[in-house]
Protein backbone atom coordinates (compact mmCIF):
# COMPACT_ATOMS: atom_id res chain seq x y z
CA UNK A 1 0.00 0.00 0.00
CA UNK A 2 1.62 3.18 -0.91
CA UNK A 3 0.07 5.89 1.52
CA UNK A 4 2.22 8.26 0.07
CA UNK A 5 1.60 8.28 -3.31
CA UNK A 6 -2.14 7.91 -2.46
CA UNK A 7 -1.90 11.11 0.11
CA UNK A 8 -0.13 13.12 -2.84
CA UNK A 9 -2.92 11.88 -5.18
CA UNK A 10 -5.49 13.17 -3.12
CA UNK A 11 -3.35 16.55 -2.33
CA UNK A 12 -3.58 17.29 -6.31
CA UNK A 13 -7.31 16.32 -6.78
CA UNK A 14 -8.08 18.64 -3.95
CA UNK A 15 -5.81 21.23 -5.54
CA UNK A 16 -7.82 20.77 -8.48
CA UNK A 17 -11.75 20.78 -7.35
CA UNK A 18 -11.01 23.55 -5.46
CA UNK A 19 -9.35 25.45 -8.01
CA UNK A 20 -12.65 24.77 -10.20
CA UNK A 21 -14.64 26.56 -7.85
CA UNK A 22 -12.56 29.23 -7.23
CA UNK A 23 -11.89 28.12 -3.79
CA UNK A 24 -8.02 28.00 -1.96
CA UNK A 25 -7.02 24.45 -1.10
CA UNK A 26 -5.52 25.60 2.07
CA UNK A 27 -9.04 26.24 3.58
CA UNK A 28 -9.82 22.12 2.85
CA UNK A 29 -8.49 20.20 5.42
CA UNK A 30 -8.05 16.22 4.71
CA UNK A 31 -8.83 14.15 7.64
CA UNK A 32 -7.56 10.59 7.40
CA UNK A 33 -10.63 7.84 8.57
CA UNK A 34 -7.93 5.82 10.32
CA UNK A 35 -10.54 3.16 11.69
CA UNK A 36 -9.22 -0.52 11.74
CA UNK A 37 -6.29 0.63 10.52
CA UNK A 38 -3.00 0.04 12.81
CA UNK A 39 -1.03 2.18 14.48
CA UNK A 40 2.11 1.45 12.21
CA UNK A 41 -0.11 1.92 9.30
CA UNK A 42 -1.46 5.37 11.34
CA UNK A 43 2.09 6.36 11.46
CA UNK A 44 2.73 5.44 7.95
CA UNK A 45 0.55 8.39 7.44
CA UNK A 46 1.70 10.77 9.72
CA UNK A 47 5.09 10.75 8.30
CA UNK A 48 3.43 11.39 4.97
CA UNK A 49 2.71 14.15 6.20
CA UNK A 50 -0.76 14.07 7.68
CA UNK A 51 -2.05 15.45 11.24
CA UNK A 52 -5.69 15.22 11.39
CA UNK A 53 -7.36 11.44 11.89
CA UNK A 54 -10.60 10.20 12.58
CA UNK A 55 -11.74 7.22 14.57
CA UNK A 56 -15.68 5.90 14.76
CA UNK A 57 -14.85 3.58 18.17
CA UNK A 58 -14.15 5.24 21.28
CA UNK A 59 -12.43 1.75 22.19
CA UNK A 60 -10.09 1.64 19.04
CA UNK A 61 -9.24 5.12 19.91
CA UNK A 62 -7.62 4.88 23.34
CA UNK A 63 -5.77 1.99 21.88
CA UNK A 64 -4.13 4.04 19.58
CA UNK A 65 -3.69 7.48 21.03
CA UNK A 66 -0.82 6.71 22.90
CA UNK A 67 1.11 4.73 19.68
CA UNK A 68 1.00 8.00 17.91
CA UNK A 69 2.84 11.22 18.03
CA UNK A 70 1.00 13.92 20.42
CA UNK A 71 1.32 16.55 17.90
CA UNK A 72 -2.10 14.42 16.10
CA UNK A 73 -5.15 15.93 16.11
CA UNK A 74 -7.96 12.91 16.72
CA UNK A 75 -11.82 13.69 14.88
CA UNK A 76 -14.72 11.63 15.90
CA UNK A 77 -16.73 10.31 13.02
CA UNK A 78 -19.68 7.70 13.05
CA UNK A 79 -22.62 6.82 15.94
CA UNK A 80 -21.21 7.79 19.37
CA UNK A 81 -22.91 6.31 22.36
CA UNK A 82 -23.65 8.42 25.27
CA UNK A 83 -21.82 5.61 27.69
CA UNK A 84 -18.53 6.01 25.91
CA UNK A 85 -18.68 9.86 26.11
CA UNK A 86 -16.88 9.00 29.54
CA UNK A 87 -13.69 7.92 28.13
CA UNK A 88 -13.20 10.96 25.85
CA UNK A 89 -11.16 13.38 26.98
CA UNK A 90 -9.10 17.23 25.77
CA UNK A 91 -7.29 15.29 22.87
CA UNK A 92 -9.99 14.69 21.18
CA UNK A 93 -10.39 18.20 18.68
CA UNK A 94 -13.69 17.83 17.05
CA UNK A 95 -16.83 15.79 16.98
CA UNK A 96 -18.45 15.05 14.20
CA UNK A 97 -21.40 13.37 14.76
CA UNK A 98 -23.57 15.15 17.24
CA UNK A 99 -27.11 13.64 16.28
CA UNK A 100 -29.41 13.62 18.71
CA UNK A 101 -30.41 15.44 22.35
CA UNK A 102 -29.57 12.38 24.47
CA UNK A 103 -26.12 12.46 23.04
CA UNK A 104 -25.90 16.39 23.23
CA UNK A 105 -26.94 15.65 27.39
CA UNK A 106 -23.92 13.11 28.25
CA UNK A 107 -21.86 15.66 26.64
CA UNK A 108 -22.83 18.60 28.61
CA UNK A 109 -23.01 16.44 31.57
CA UNK A 110 -19.69 14.77 31.51
CA UNK A 111 -18.26 18.77 30.21
CA UNK A 112 -19.79 19.91 33.26
CA UNK A 113 -18.17 17.31 35.76
CA UNK A 114 -14.65 17.76 33.69
CA UNK A 115 -14.93 21.69 33.23
CA UNK A 116 -14.17 20.46 29.49
CA UNK A 117 -15.71 22.28 26.67
CA UNK A 118 -16.63 19.64 23.99
CA UNK A 119 -16.10 21.35 20.34
CA UNK A 120 -18.73 19.23 17.97
CA UNK A 121 -20.45 19.35 14.53
CA UNK A 122 -24.14 18.56 14.10
CA UNK A 123 -25.00 16.29 12.02
CA UNK A 124 -27.16 16.56 9.91
CA UNK A 125 -29.17 13.84 7.51
CA UNK A 126 -29.61 16.05 4.90
CA UNK A 127 -30.59 12.97 2.50
CA UNK A 128 -33.67 12.10 4.62
CA UNK A 129 -32.36 8.34 4.22
CA UNK A 130 -33.88 6.45 7.03
CA UNK A 131 -30.81 4.27 8.09
CA UNK A 132 -28.82 6.83 8.61
CA UNK A 133 -28.26 8.89 11.60
CA UNK A 134 -28.32 12.54 12.03
CA UNK A 135 -30.86 15.29 12.78
CA UNK A 136 -33.29 16.04 9.65
CA UNK A 137 -32.65 19.90 8.01
CA UNK A 138 -36.00 21.26 9.20
CA UNK A 139 -35.40 20.44 13.32
CA UNK A 140 -31.65 21.52 13.34
CA UNK A 141 -32.31 25.14 14.54
CA UNK A 142 -34.36 23.82 16.82
CA UNK A 143 -31.30 21.39 18.07
CA UNK A 144 -29.23 24.29 18.10
CA UNK A 145 -31.55 26.10 20.41
CA UNK A 146 -31.09 23.46 22.77
CA UNK A 147 -27.48 23.65 22.69
CA UNK A 148 -27.60 26.85 23.90
CA UNK A 149 -28.36 25.60 27.31
CA UNK A 150 -25.38 23.77 27.48
CA UNK A 151 -22.68 25.48 28.92
CA UNK A 152 -20.06 22.29 27.94
CA UNK A 153 -20.69 21.82 24.22
CA UNK A 154 -20.27 24.24 20.99
CA UNK A 155 -20.97 23.69 17.79
CA UNK A 156 -18.49 25.02 15.19
CA UNK A 157 -19.97 23.31 11.84
CA UNK A 158 -22.14 20.61 10.10
CA UNK A 159 -21.46 17.68 9.11
CA UNK A 160 -23.18 14.79 6.62
CA UNK A 161 -22.86 11.75 4.35
CA UNK A 162 -23.79 11.67 0.68
CA UNK A 163 -26.39 9.21 -0.13
CA UNK A 164 -24.95 5.98 -1.39
CA UNK A 165 -25.07 5.08 -5.13
CA UNK A 166 -26.34 8.40 -5.67
CA UNK A 167 -25.50 10.17 -8.90
CA UNK A 168 -23.06 13.19 -9.06
CA UNK A 169 -25.80 15.52 -9.38
CA UNK A 170 -27.89 14.19 -6.27
CA UNK A 171 -24.86 14.17 -4.33
CA UNK A 172 -23.77 17.66 -5.24
CA UNK A 173 -27.28 18.63 -4.44
CA UNK A 174 -27.14 17.15 -0.91
CA UNK A 175 -23.64 18.69 -0.49
CA UNK A 176 -25.37 22.17 -1.59
CA UNK A 177 -28.29 21.67 0.35
CA UNK A 178 -26.01 21.69 3.94
CA UNK A 179 -24.02 24.77 2.72
CA UNK A 180 -27.39 26.79 2.46
CA UNK A 181 -28.48 25.53 5.71
CA UNK A 182 -25.29 26.67 7.00
CA UNK A 183 -25.40 29.83 5.26
CA UNK A 184 -28.86 30.42 6.61
CA UNK A 185 -28.22 29.95 9.82
CA UNK A 186 -24.66 31.40 10.68
CA UNK A 187 -25.80 34.72 9.98
CA UNK A 188 -28.26 34.70 12.76
CA UNK A 189 -26.60 35.15 16.79
CA UNK A 190 -26.90 31.87 18.36
CA UNK A 191 -24.83 31.21 21.59
CA UNK A 192 -22.25 28.14 21.60
CA UNK A 193 -23.06 28.39 17.99
CA UNK A 194 -20.55 29.50 15.43
CA UNK A 195 -21.23 27.57 12.36
CA UNK A 196 -18.05 27.59 9.87
CA UNK A 197 -16.90 24.51 9.44
CA UNK A 198 -18.62 21.94 6.70
CA UNK A 199 -18.00 18.18 6.71
CA UNK A 200 -18.66 16.39 3.53
CA UNK A 201 -17.20 14.45 1.41
CA UNK A 202 -15.61 10.81 1.48
CA UNK A 203 -13.25 8.57 -0.66
CA UNK A 204 -16.10 8.17 -3.55
CA UNK A 205 -16.99 12.08 -3.62
CA UNK A 206 -14.89 14.70 -1.86
CA UNK A 207 -14.03 16.63 -4.82
CA UNK A 208 -17.89 17.06 -5.39
CA UNK A 209 -18.07 18.29 -1.76
CA UNK A 210 -15.16 20.95 -2.16
CA UNK A 211 -16.89 22.02 -5.15
CA UNK A 212 -19.86 22.54 -3.22
CA UNK A 213 -17.89 24.29 -0.39
CA UNK A 214 -16.39 21.46 1.94
CA UNK A 215 -14.19 22.67 4.69
CA UNK A 216 -13.40 19.05 5.91
CA UNK A 217 -12.92 15.69 3.85
CA UNK A 218 -12.79 13.03 5.67
CA UNK A 219 -11.34 10.19 3.37
CA UNK A 220 -10.48 6.52 4.53
CA UNK A 221 -10.05 3.83 1.68
CA UNK A 222 -8.50 6.15 -1.02
CA UNK A 223 -5.47 7.14 1.66
CA UNK A 224 -5.35 3.22 3.52
CA UNK A 225 -6.93 0.92 0.62
CA UNK A 226 -10.21 -1.34 1.21
CA UNK A 227 -10.67 -2.18 4.77
CA UNK A 228 -10.62 -6.07 5.60
C1 LIG B 1 -15.69 5.41 7.34
C2 LIG B 1 -16.18 6.79 7.23
C3 LIG B 1 -15.60 7.71 6.32
C4 LIG B 1 -14.50 7.31 5.34
O1 LIG B 1 -15.06 6.57 4.31
P1 LIG B 1 -14.13 6.10 3.06
O2 LIG B 1 -15.14 5.61 2.09
O3 LIG B 1 -13.24 5.04 3.58
O4 LIG B 1 -13.41 7.29 2.59
C5 LIG B 1 -16.06 9.00 6.32
N1 LIG B 1 -17.04 9.41 7.15
C6 LIG B 1 -17.63 8.57 8.02
C7 LIG B 1 -18.71 9.08 8.90
C8 LIG B 1 -17.22 7.24 8.09
O5 LIG B 1 -17.82 6.41 8.95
Amino acid sequence: MDINGNISDIRQRMNQAAGKSGRNPSEIKLLAVSKTMSSDVVRCAYQAGLRAFAENRVQEWQEKVDHLPEDCEWHLVGRLQTNKVKYLDTRITLIHSLDRISLLEALEHHGTQRQMIWPTLVQVNIARDPHKAGVLEEEVEDFLTEVTRCEHVRVHGLMTIGALGASQEETQGYFRQLRLLKERIQVKTIPHVALKELSMGMSHDFEWAIQEGATIIRVGRQIFGERS
